[in-house]
Order: C-alpha cells, then sequence, then structure tokens
C-alpha cells in the first residue's frame, strides 16, 4: 500500500523539472484519537497493511509516540487537516499507515524503499528528477532510512530528501554537514519555542548567520522583525510557491521562508 502521495503544492514541482512525493502521518498523537473515533475502519486498514494480525502490545506503545516532539504552537493550525486531509477516510488512512509505521518500523521501511526506487524508475522515464519529503505532517528522524543502502546495493542518492523541522539536534547536525548530502532541512519556527529554548533568538540568528533558510508564518515574521529588527536584515523568499525548499540554497545566505497560514478544519 502506497506510503507517498502528493498535494497541490507538491504538485507544482513539475515546472522545475522534479516530481514531488510527500508521506503524510497522523501529527503529534493524533492516532490515538482517530483510532477512538473510527476504531473499526482504522484497525481494517493497519491489519491489511501489516498482512498479519495486530499485536495489542505494540498498538498500545504505537500510540504513546509523539510523531512531532517539538511541536508548539503549530499544534493549533497543523495541515493535516487541509486539502484532502480535511476527509475522515484520509485520516482514518494515515493512522494505519502511522501505526503501521510505529509498529513494524523495520517491514514498514523495506516497503517504503521499494515505493522510492520505483518512483526512481517512474520519474526517470518521465525526465524529471525525484523530490521526497518523508515529513508532510509529522517531524521524526529519516537520517538512517536515507542514507541506508537500498535493493541492487544502490543507495538514494539521485533522490533529492528534504523536510522541515523544529528539532534542534538534527537541525544542528546539518548545518555541521553531518547528514546525509542529498538531505536538505529548513528549521521550522514555532513562537512557543521561546519556552523551550533558552535564547531561542539568539539561535536562530546563530542559525542564518550559518546558511540556514528558517520557515515561519507570515504574522509570526512582522511579529518578530518589530520584536528583534535584526530579522528584518534578512532575505525573505515566497514558501507557497512550491515545495521544493532545496532550491532555496540558490539564495545565498541565511532567509526567512515565509509562509500563509493556511485554512485548516
Ligand atoms: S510539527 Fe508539523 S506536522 Fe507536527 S503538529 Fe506541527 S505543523 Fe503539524
Amino acid at each position: 500500500m502506497n506510503k507517498l502521495g502528493n498535494n497541490t503544492k507538491t504538485a507544482k514541482a513539475e515546472k522545475f523539472n522534479y516530481e514531488n512525493l510527500i508521506m503524510h502521518f497522523s501529527p503529534l498523537k493524533k492516532a490515538r484519537t482517530i483510532l477512538k473515533a473510527h476504531n473499526v475502519e482504522v484497525l481494517k486498514l493497519l491489519q491489511k497493511r501489516i498482512g498479519g494480525t495486530i499485536d495489542s502490545n505494540l498498538l498500545n506503545e504505537g500510540l504513546k509516540i509523539n510523531v512531532c516532539k517539538f511541536a508548539g504552537a503549530c499544534a493549533k493550525y497543523c495541515l493535516d487537516t487541509s486539502g484532502r486531509g480535511e476527509f475522515s477516510n484520509v485520516q482514518i488512512a494515515r493512522t494505519a499507515k502511522t501505526l503501521h509505521y510505529l509498529m513494524h518500523k523495520p517491514e514498514f521501511l523495506n516497503e517504503l524503499e521499494k515505493e522510492v526506487k520505483n518512483a526512481i524508475k517512474r520519474t526517470k522515464k518521465k525526465g524529471l528528477k525525484l523530490a521526497v519529503r518523508l515529513n508532510g505532517t509529522s517531524d521524526l528522524d529519516f537520517t538512517s532510512f536515507i542514507s541506508r543502502e537500498a535493493v541492487e546495493n544502490k543507495d538514494f542518492s539521485e533522490v533529492q530528501f528534504y523536510d522541515y523541522t523544529k528539532d534542534f539536534k538534527r537541525f544542528n547536525r546539518f548545518l555541521s554537514g553531518n547528514l546525509p548530502k542529498n538531505y536538505y532541512l529548513t528549521f521550522s519556527y514555532d513562537r512557543l519555542n521561546h519556552k523551550k529554548v533558552y535564547s531561542y533568538e539568539a539561535m536562530l540568528l546563530t542559525y542564518l548567520e550559518r546558511g540556514a533558510k528558517i520557515a515561519i508564518i507570515e504574522d509570526d515574521l512582522k511579529a518578530l522583525i518589530a520584536k528583534n529588527p535584526t530579522f528584518g536584515n534578512y532575505a525573505v523568499i515566497d514558501g507557497d510557491d512550491h515545495d521544493l525548499r532545496f532550491l532555496d540554497k540558490n539564495v545565498k545566505g541565511g532567509a526567512m521562508v515565509s509562509l500563509k497560514l493556511k485554512k485548516t478544519k
């Protein structure tokens, strides 16, 4: 069963000669809520995905996991209910997929690997390059998957992976060049993370000095510049134009990636 898909934003990638695939999970611990509301449907789909009996211990452990550990204010305006996500069947499918991953990670990743390899062949035939965002609505560390040896002893070096993250440690590893070369990260600003990190703004300015691109909601950017005008010295990229964030490398130095707050249900 497919793990990768697309949406209206990823569909804009073709004008840049890319096919852009995205993986959507149920964010935060929302799998628990969806399972409660649509128990029969989720379990039926989950069973189909894992191809066997559901282990209730694994299920209970999976339900405890927050796939967006660093979420703050965004938990209120998460895009998981925008676009196709507004339909309950989509929420159910995403929940079954999330639980599949959390309960049977190695099997899930093996299937994902095959899907990526097939996508490489398909996009090559179309004369396109492949861009994959694994954290469409999650913030998990997939770096070991991206750097793994794939079937036929080939790696994923011809795939451009990218993500947005609020995970400071992973982002620092990225800025220090310690993540796979084909993985690009954009740091995701969250106004509530001031409370989690001492000197949050100073840390962001250090990131910008090191050439980072920081995604931020338009209104948060205005408020941030009003509070600390130094942020106004950096270029602003229109983040709604497309989702191929790795192309932001073409903008020299640090920059803010401004995003409009989308309507969610
Ligand atoms: S981290 Fe991303 S996916 Fe998770 S709640 Fe925030 S906006 Fe949604």
